[in-house]
């Protein structure tokens, strides 16, 4: 399914997504961008990792010399949502740079290899988003490769990473005959044929029947383990309704006591619709998330992703780029509209807002206002950093204790 981006240029914070892709390095978190973004109907082109003409590469120069420079954050929509793609810098250290990354995020998708399971560095990354109360779905990528096997990644999850892995599909074929998947909550099978864009839906394969019936007993027994509210529901009535079930995984989610598990091949284009379909099923809106904190006048301060509330962002990033300087904001409260003032909290001043943004791959829609939940970038700000916080004149507010300034990042 494709969504025009532009029939929703915005979206309440119930319908946002903001979402960011852990990865160690080549896992396939650059290739999964891009089907995500071909996929969401972003971009009408597919490109290659390998022949350097992935969109997420955004500018020419750069491409030219085979670096993969991605914008901050990229925004698609996918089923009447908003998914904001931050990026998360692919190194793994405690730097503030990562930190703030995974604090902007209400979500993510940690991919993993299929051949080689978890890894030491995607341990790391693991860790990290433990530390930042990051709410996570695995996808377990490759499966076309030879020697690809969910069952032993998903092993090598249960043994390093701790949570219970919540299996929810089955694969449909084997290593270069991977075709598709059985969805295990809805009982129904997703296969991608070469050519053709969208999976097609259909009953669960007749030889898969018993697995499948077998592997989604042990999904509900997983779940009915860790969730007792949800047990009871189950015995009250018998069989375990796929909405019961979602709604069960979605907790479990949000708990951090299991991570739903999904599998494909993000370069063969398969199994991205269903992850999508996971994204906004299971991980949180920017209201599920608790009110961040910060201070005004040295007095600890909450704000509500309430879009009536006093305005308050966090920058995240500045790219200084051929169409100007670029700030990335989250912002957390509030409305702000262009040509508003906002004071800024590292240089302590009211500045104005130029144009507000919406980066979509390889272009700009510009917007009217952006709201509480929402990540946009915005244009004629000259002090903030990142690390800076913007918020209403009226109600200054500081997220983040004043760090040391990072230098903007020269693009083009
Ligand atoms: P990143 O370093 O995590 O961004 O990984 P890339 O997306 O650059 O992928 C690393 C390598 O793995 C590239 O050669 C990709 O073509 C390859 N790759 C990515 N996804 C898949 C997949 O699903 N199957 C196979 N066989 N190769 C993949």
């Amino acid at each position: 399914m494709r969504t025009d981006l532009h029939r929703h240029p915005e979206n309440p914070p119930t319908a946002v997504r903001n979402l960011g892709i852990l990865a160690h390095v080549d896992a396939g978190k650059t290739t999964l961008t891009e089907r995500i973004l071909y996929v969401t109907g972003t971009t009408h082109k597919r490109g290659e990792v390998d022949d350097g003409t992935t969109v997420t590469d955004f500018d020419p120069q750069e491409r030219d010399r085979g670096i993969t420079i991605f914008a901050a954050a990229v925004s698609c929509a996918w089923d009447g949502h908003r998914i904001n793609l931050i990026d998360t810098p692919g190194h793994v250290d405690f730097s503030d740079e990562v930190a703030r990354s995974l604090r902007v995020l209400d979500g993510a998708v940690a991919v993993f290899d299929a051949v080689a399971g978890v890894e030491p560095q995607s341990e790391s990354v693991w860790r990290q988003a433990d530390r930042y109360g990051v709410p996570r779905v695995a996808f377990v990528n490759k499966l076309d490769r030879a020697g690809a096997d969910l069952d032993s990644a998903v092993e090598s999850i249960r043994r390093r990473l701790h949570p219970a892995p919540l299996v929810v599909q089955l694969p449909i074929g084997t290593e270069s005959g991977f075709t598709g998947v059985v969805d295990l909550p809805r009982m129904r099978s997703l296969v991608w044929t070469d050519g053709r864009d969208t999976a097609e839906e259909g009953p669960v394969p007749e030889e898969l029947r018993a697995e499948a019936d077998r592997r989604r007993r042990l999904l509900e027994d997983a779940v009915a383990e860790l969730h007792p509210a949800a047990l009871e529901e189950f015995c009250a009535e018998g069989s375990v309704s796929a909405p019961t079930l979602v709604a069960a995984l979605r907790d479990l989610t949000r708990t951090g006591d299991g991570v739903v598990v999904l599998c494909g091949s993000a370069y063969r284009n398969r199994g991205i619709e269903p992850l999508l379909d996971a994204v906004v099923a299971y991980l949180p809106s920017p209201l599920d998330v608790p009110a961040v904190r910060g201070t005004q006048g040295g007095v600890e301060q909450e704000r509500a992703a309430d879009p009536r509330a006093p305005f308050a962002a966090l920058v995240f990033k500045v790219n200084a780029t051929g169409t100007g300087r670029l700030t990335y904001l989250r912002v957390y409260s509030g409305t702000i509209g262009k040509g508003e003032t906002v004071w800024e909290s590292g240089a302590r001043r009211v500045e104005r807002i130029g144009r507000i943004l919406r980066v979509q791959a390889d272009r700009h829609a510009p917007l009217e206002r952006a709201v509480a939940g929402d990540i946009v970038a915005v244009v004629g700000l000259k002090s903030a950093r990142a690390g800076s916080t913007l918020s209403a004149p009226g109600a200054p507010l500081v997220l983040e204790p004043p760090a040391v300034a990072e230098p903007v990042i020269t693009v083009a």
